[in-house]
């Protein structure tokens, strides 16, 4: 039977999954190797530059947090006591690891790259720099408030929110959200624009 390994913030319940435990054998027992994702032709998880990009923007946005490595057994322990938001997990309420990553591609319905097994591509955008702690974590971590909704889309259901610490746009859907620029905002939303 394959024991799984999670990366979680024991604080607000974010959590990676790391794949399956791999161990080996040595002169004083059986010692974990290293956790690996997906089939054994996927390449090793250090080697995937998502996921490493994913667990460098968990250590930044859990700046002061309580970061645990746990297996199956200790995970749904912790699932007993806070809320899971998986990023690249597949319920509502998680994190699509493009949108978590800021990745810029696969944002609209019917276009979102979504699974564990979602590891390829890889584009910069606006995305990565966008947005302050506040508003992130309001996003991404759903212990703290998102940034305020400030409109709707005819079409949606998606969502513009506004921070109101730094001003940055958000589009938000059912379970992901993004960072947007003011030209995207009004590119998208152009209804909550002509107020003004
Ligand atoms: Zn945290
Ligand atoms: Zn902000």
């Amino acid at each position: 039977m394959s024991v799984y390994g999670w990366f979680c913030c024991t604080d607000c319940g974010t959590c990676l999954w790391l794949g399956k435990s791999i161990s080996v054998e040595t002169n004083n027992g059986w010692r974990l190797d290293q956790f690996h994702r997906g089939s054994t032709e996927e390449p090793p998880n250090w080697a995937r530059e998502k996921l490493n990009r994913v667990i460098w923007r968990m250590l930044a946005d859990h700046q002061g947090h309580c970061l645990r490595v746990l297996l199956d057994d200790e995970f749904e322990k912790l699932a007993e006591t806070v809320e899971i938001r998986e990023i690249g997990g597949e319920s509502i309420g998680d994190t699509d690891i493009d949108d978590y990553i800021g990745s810029g591609r696969g944002f609209r319905p019917g276009n979102r790259v979504e699974g564990k097994g979602a590891d390829e591509g890889l584009l910069a955008s606006d995305s990565e720099t966008l947005g302050c702690e506040d508003c992130r974590r309001g996003a991404y971590s759903g212990k703290w408030p998102p940034p305020e909704r400030i409109g709707v889309h005819p079409d949606g259901p998606t969502f513009l929110h506004r921070c109101s610490v730094c001003g940055t746009y958000w589009d938000f859907d059912l379970r992901t959200a993004r960072p947007i620029t003011e030209k995207e905002a009004r590119e998208l939303y152009p209804g909550e624009f002509e107020s003004q």
